[in-house]
């Protein structure tokens, strides 16, 4: 048995596609169901939906062979998880960009606030922030200073309630800063999301799990 890890949401959504390529169907909606462990078309295949940030950690220890998680989770995960000098990311082999939920990583700020002058003048600027270890990287290599707070979401409301100066946060069209009066001003990085494999598993089960990965880099590069 095959045990795909993905998260509910645009993820999932965005994989079925990529799924449908490969010739996988995914027999149940998690919108509408309750299961976590979901049926395919195929015996040998089934998917388990867990949150977009406990997928490195199931196919990192096993739970799942395989998982599809964003850039930014990938990035937290192995940071946080590097204590001790190990890789965070050991034993998670990343073969694959799938290119599918695409976002940028940016700072923001309220309207009024003069970032490029707080940037010049060396001020130490309060950054709100889900992506704790990229900001602290990002602002590291800049050399600015900055106190890191470290927030689960809603990112948007620091700046307006006095809580931080700026945040750093996934922007796409970019409508939710607008909404809230907030400006981008710094793209950090692009972000997609990584097909991950357990590397145990890709030995033990290589035939099957190489055929997964051939036929979705196929599946992205007829997407391209
Ligand atoms: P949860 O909603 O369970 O707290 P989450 O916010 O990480 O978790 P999603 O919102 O489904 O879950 O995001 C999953 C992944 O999709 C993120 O890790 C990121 O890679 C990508 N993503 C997040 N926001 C956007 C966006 N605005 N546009 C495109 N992709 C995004
Ligand atoms: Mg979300």
């Amino acid at each position: 048995m095959i045990t795909l890890a993905l998260s509910k949401g645009r993820i999932f959504d965005d994989s079925l596609p990529l799924l449908a390529a490969a010739g996988i169907e995914v027999l149940d909606d998690p919108e509408k169901s309750r299961k976590l462990i979901l049926a395919t078309n195929r015996s040998d295949l089934r998917v388990v939906l867990v949150r977009a940030t406990d997928v490195p950690t199931y196919v990192q220890h096993g739970g799942a062979d395989l998982g599809v998680a964003g850039l930014d989770v990938l990035l937290e995960h192995g940071a946080e998880h590097s204590a001790g000098g190990a890789g965070g990311n050991a034993g998670l082999y990343r073969p694959l960009d799938l290119r599918i939920a695409r976002c940028r990583m940016s700072v923001a700020t309220r309207e009024d606030f003069d970032y490029a002058a707080a940037v010049r003048q060396g001020s130490r600027i309060r950054v709100a922030t889900k992506y704790t270890q990229a900001a602290r990287q990002h602002f590291a290599a800049k050399g600015v200073h900055v106190d890191l707070i470290k927030l689960y979401g809603s990112m948007e409301l620091a700046p307006l309630t006095g809580l931080a100066d700026a945040i750093v946060d996934l922007v796409s069209t970019g409508s939710t800063l607008k909404a809230n009066r907030l400006v981008e001003v710094e793209r950090i990085m692009d972000i997609s999301s990584r097909l991950v494999v357990n590397a145990a598993a890709l030995k033990v089960k290589r035939e099957p799990l190489r055929a997964l990965i051939d036929a979705f880099e196929r599946a992205v590069e007829a997407q391209r």
